[in-house]
């Protein structure tokens, strides 16, 4: 299973995914937070948008995987 992944030390706050995402990105502080992890459409548009690489995606399944 893939799932969003915000990094809050690179976020700048300058809300282009919840813009885009607003059903996957919330405001936090002034910064962006994940508020739904399910990778969407407008999500990835959000992900390629952020100036700051910000977002990720990642596969659950792997990191298990690493970990076990
Ligand atoms: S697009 Fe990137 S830098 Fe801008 S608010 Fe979202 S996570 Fe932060």
């Amino acid at each position: 299973m893939e799932k969003l992944v915000l990094d809050q030390d690179k976020c700048i706050g300058c809300g282009a995914c919840v813009g885009i995402a607003p059903d996957s990105f919330e405001f936090d502080g002034g910064f962006s937070k994940v508020k739904d992890s399910t990778v969407t459409d407008a999500a990835i548009s959000a992900k390629d948008a952020c100036p700051t690489f910000a977002i990720s995606i990642e596969n659950e399944e792997k990191a298990e995987d690493i970990a076990a």
